[in-house]
């Protein structure tokens, strides 16, 4: 019997997510909760090792799970990857990376590796998905969630980080216009802005006390954002109980935007 009147359909069961950077941090969380909440998951990244730990966690859930080492800045390893999947309802585009440097200071080198990953690879994993749940013939019966990866940096500035600006403002702007494109297909496209979470990647930030400080000092709920607040929110995204969100963005910043 149906207890429910008004909290929608959660559960993700017969549903399959990708999630890219599925081997630590964020996309690892996200890739284990999307697993509870009964998806099927494909995990994406470059560490063998990594991925085999997050898929023996998934498979102790009873999920189906299957890894791919692929590097996803390069294009044709991606199209190669992609063409191996046959069915796809929610697509996590989460791998990204952060090289702080001032303006004035950014490498060419540095800012072509940060745009590449953050802005180029997942522009393509997004067209990729998306072209690969079109191929089902009821999507716009069951619908599709993606769910871009972007940061509370894609809405405020802040110092060294022009360039994961950049990326993280044009992942927003991405988001609108592939939520226009794909609205008729009932393929939802939204992000989700995390404040500061502690993962590999902000691990080598962290070890400077005085900038942990002044950032914590910058949020009025007083703490960092865990992978479990990232995943839980993106777990909502995924499924019909956002049946009516897309173009959005979910801030998962403990009010960092709101001063
Ligand atoms: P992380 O700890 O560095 O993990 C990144 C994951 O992406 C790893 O599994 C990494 O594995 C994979 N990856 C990196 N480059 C890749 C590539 N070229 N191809 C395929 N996979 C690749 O990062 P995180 O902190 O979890 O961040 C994840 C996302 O959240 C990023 O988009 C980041 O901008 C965003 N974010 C993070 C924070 C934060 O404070 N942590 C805040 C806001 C937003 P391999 O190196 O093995 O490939």
């Amino acid at each position: 019997m149906k207890l429910y009147m008004y909290l929608q359909e959660h559960k993700l069961n017969n549903k399959t997510a990708l999630v890219t950077g599925a081997g630590k941090g964020i996309g690892k969380a996200c890739a284990i909760a999307l697993a509870e909440a009964g998806a099927g998951l494909i995990l994406v990244s470059r560490t063998q090792k990594d991925l085999l730990a997050v898929q023996k966690t998934i498979k102790k859930l009873k999920r189906k799970c299957t890894s791919f080492v692929c590097d996803i800045s390069n294009y044709d390893e991606t199209k190669k990857l992609f063409s191996q999947i046959k069915k796809l309802d929610i697509l996590v585009n989460n791998a990204g990376t952060n090289i702080p440097e001032h303006f004035l200071k950014v490498k060419k080198k540095d800012m072509d590796y940060v745009v590449d990953l953050n802005l180029k690879a997942a522009f393509h994993v997004a067209q990729l998905s998306a072209l690969v749940m079109k191929k089902s013939k009821n999507r716009k019966k069951i619908g599709g969630s993606i769910i871009n990866m972007s940061s509370q940096l894609g809405k405020v500035g802040a110092p060294n980080r022009s360039v994961y600006n950049m990326t993280k403002f044009g992942i927003e702007g991405l988001t609108k216009g592939m939520a226009i494109d794909l609205a008729k297909d009932n393929i939802r496209v939204n992000t989700v802005c995390p404040t500061f979470v502690d993962t590999p990647m902000v691990k080598k930030f962290f070890k400077d006390k005085k900038f942990m400080k002044n950032m914590l000092d910058n949020i009025p709920l007083g703490c960092f954002a865990t992978v479990s607040d990232v995943a839980t929110a993106v777990v909502f995204l995924s499924s019909n109980a956002s049946s009516m969100m897309t173009g959005s963005s979910l801030m998962i910043d403990g009010g960092w935007t709101a001063k």
